[in-house]
């Protein structure tokens, strides 16, 4: 199975901030002065630059040379709706996702209908009523068994080489935009685009 791994650097705080515009150009001109982001290639979408290895935890070298070491863009996104990270992640891909109290999973299809009513209403009025414990939570305080944010504004790195990012970098980013940063991971499971294409045209 082919898998793309993508990154979101988004914040860490349940209050989902936005940046000013001024920080958000702090973060760009930091990462194009280091030579990690090169030019815009579509609205807020930037290519990798020459020293995009840079970005990526030490562990990297052990399996990579810094030349494989890079992504395919990074975006810069705000949004007026707070919204569940990683967006485009299979349900599949999570390893679990259980109620907080009772360590229980959470059905695939309730968990794929809490995705679909914070869609449409104040993420915090998106309610989970376990049915092994009958706790009442707030879909927010699930375990995900990954990273996850609940977000309006994030950094998506796309087409990531390797899943983890140096400290340093983040802490610089998040010091940019005046709040802490979580690195969520989204694998996007790319078998439907091999079925898209016709045999022997790959
Ligand atoms: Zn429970």
């Amino acid at each position: 199975m082919n898998a793309v791994l993508n990154l979101y650097l988004a914040p860490k705080s349940g209050k989902s901030p936005i940046p000013s515009d001024a920080a958000i150009e702090g973060c760009l001109s930091y990462l194009r002065d280091r030579g990690i982001i090169g030019p815009e290639i579509s609205p807020s979408e930037y290519s990798a630059g020459p020293t995009a290895a840079r970005i990526f935890h030490p562990d990297a070298e052990n399996y990579y040379v810094p030349a494989e070491l890079t992504f395919e863009s990074l975006t810069v996104q705000t949004v007026k709706k707070v919204t569940f990270l990683p967006e485009a992640q299979d349900l599949h891909e999570f390893h679990s996702v259980t109620c907080p109290i009772c360590e229980d999973d959470m059905d695939v299809s309730a968990f794929k209908d809490a995705l679909n009513r914070i869609v449409y209403f104040p993420v915090d009025a998106v309610l989970y009523d376990c049915p092994s414990c009958q706790s009442e939570m707030t879909f927010r305080e699930l375990s995900f068994g990954q990273n996850v944010a609940f977000a309006r504004f994030w950094f998506h790195l796309e087409g990531v080489a390797f899943g983890r990012l140096q400290t340093q970098f983040v802490d610089a980013m998040a010091k940019q935009l005046g709040f802490s940063l979580i690195v969520v991971p989204e694998v996007i499971d790319d078998q439907a685009d091999a079925w898209a294409s016709p045999p022997g045209f790959r």
